[in-house]
């Protein structure tokens, strides 16, 4: 059976814990979408991780970890991150590198940084590893497959067509120095030596797979409010971060993908700028972020500090359904218990009206938070293993939610390690 775990907001909703946990039981874990601009912090017995490329099931000997035609692959990171699970003393996990996935080139990250220093102040709060200009290469069809690093000849011809381009921009657009052919091809065949013992046709695996009914989960990077066409545009990532897109980042068939567990943070968090209704500022901002994740909500990649708010059922029960969710983690559930009331925004109130609908950007902008404040059960719930033993106020909280949202709660997440879950 084929599972995605994808994140129903702004990402960091804790999908690293989920799929490291569902993981236990998976044959095959599959990243599809995005890049090392994001990252999954994991703790197990090994230690605790941030991890931006690989999927989260390395920790697991059972596992093989596959990343799919839909990433964008930096290699020298994925090289970097390998070395550095196994010198803290993870088994060397068994890697498959799709043979369709693109590459993150120098000059994509280059080419990040130069667009967010003309923009100044404009900018879209990228975390310049070149994610955006690799994806807007690979639909310009100016991109680099792995596949392509086997035929030589066809290209070194390729680079210098593309260098062409490249530096009439790099010229006249950011005025810095060109990229030279002869650099980019010896960057190519350094990547060729270090992706060739893991190069496969990751489609054709992965059909084989599920036909000797193989239990393979799909891991989605980032949240729904991020994608693309379906997020808060143009304040988005790149790629896709829907399970729908699961099928055509791994190259599986859609229908395959029988159940999606959306995870859904107990509260709200975001990073980058872009219309957050239900934001918080200030001490109790920061008490949030403090007490937050697993030691502070701070960006598992960059490091920098969070955007903080209270749960949002507007944006959850969107992110949900256009993720087409079968079930929901609902986790860091344990941070709230310093909370002696917890607000939850409850609709968005946009020119004098109240809506449950999850708007366009514009009007999202203009859209100021209805809330509702719940009694919090004030204690520590860490430990605990049976919803029935969770505080009645909790339960509320939970049941609360559930209701708002309209997709169902059947897991609980109260703990950053691997067995800290209630299901339901
Ligand atoms: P991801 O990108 O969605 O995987 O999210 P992050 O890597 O940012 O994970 C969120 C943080 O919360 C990590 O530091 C996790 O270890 C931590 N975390 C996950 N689930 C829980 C939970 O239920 N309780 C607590 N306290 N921390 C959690």
């Amino acid at each position: 059976m084929v599972k995605a775990v994808v994140g129903a907001n702004w990402g960091d909703e804790g999908k690293g814990k989920i799929t490291d946990m569902l993981g236990k039981e998976a044959d095959i874990i599959v990243r599809f979408q995005g890049g090392a601009n994001a990252g999954h912090t994991i703790v197990n017995d090994y230690g605790k991780f941030a991890l931006h490329t690989l999927p989260s099931g390395v920790f697991y000997d059972h596992t093989t970890s596959v990343i799919g035609n839909g990433v964008a692959l930096n290699i020298p990171t994925l090289m970097e991150e390998i070395k550095g699970i196994v010198d803290q003393g993870v088994p060397m996990p068994k890697i498959k590198v799709s043979d369709r996935v693109q590459m993150v080139m120098s000059y994509h990250i280059l080419f990040d940084q130069y667009e967010e220093e003309r923009l100044a102040g404009k900018s879209f709060g990228s975390t310049k590893s070149g994610i955006a200009p690799f994806y807007s290469d690979k639909y310009a069809k100016i991109g680099f497959q792995v596949s392509e690093l086997f035929d030589e000849n066809a290209l070194r011809e390729k680079v210098e067509r593309i260098c062409e381009t490249k530096n009439v921009v790099l010229e006249h657009l950011y005025h810095k120095d060109p990229i030279r052919p002869e650099d980019i091809f010896e960057e190519l065949m350094n990547y060729k030596e270090m992706i060739a013992p893991y190069v496969c046709d990751v489609s054709a695996f992965l059909w084989n797979a599920i036909k000797e009914g193989k239990e393979i989960l799909l891991e989605g990077q980032l949240g729904s409010l991020k994608d693309p066409d379906h997020g808060i545009y143009p304040m988005v990532t790149s790629s896709s971060t829907l399970a729908a897109y699961g099928a055509i980042g791994a190259g599986i068939p859609p229908y395959e993908i029988k159940k999606i567990i959306t995870v859904c943070k107990a509260y709200s968090s975001a990073v980058g700028a872009g219309a957050f209704v239900s934001e918080i500022f200030g001490e109790e901002a920061d008490e949030l972020r403090r007490r937050g994740g697993d030691g502070g909500e701070y960006g598992a990649t960059t490091g920098r500090p969070r955007r903080m708010g209270w749960f949002d059922c507007v944006a959850s029960k969107y992110g949900c359904r256009i993720q087409g969710t079968t079930d929901v983690a609902f986790t860091v559930l344990d941070v709230l218990g310093y909370l002696e009331e917890i607000p939850v925004c409850v609709g968005y109130e946009i020119d004098g009206e109240v809506t449950m609908d999850f708007p366009t950007t514009s009007k999202l902008q203009k859209a100021k938070p209805v809330m509702e404040v719940l009694p919090g059960w004030n204690c520590d719930i860490r430990g605990i293993r049976k919803y029935e033993d969770l505080p009645e106020n909790c339960r509320k909280y939970i049941e609360f939610v559930e209701e708002k949202i309209e997709f169902p709660i059947t897991m609980i997440s109260n703990g950053p390690g691997r067995n800290d879950i209630i299901y339901r």
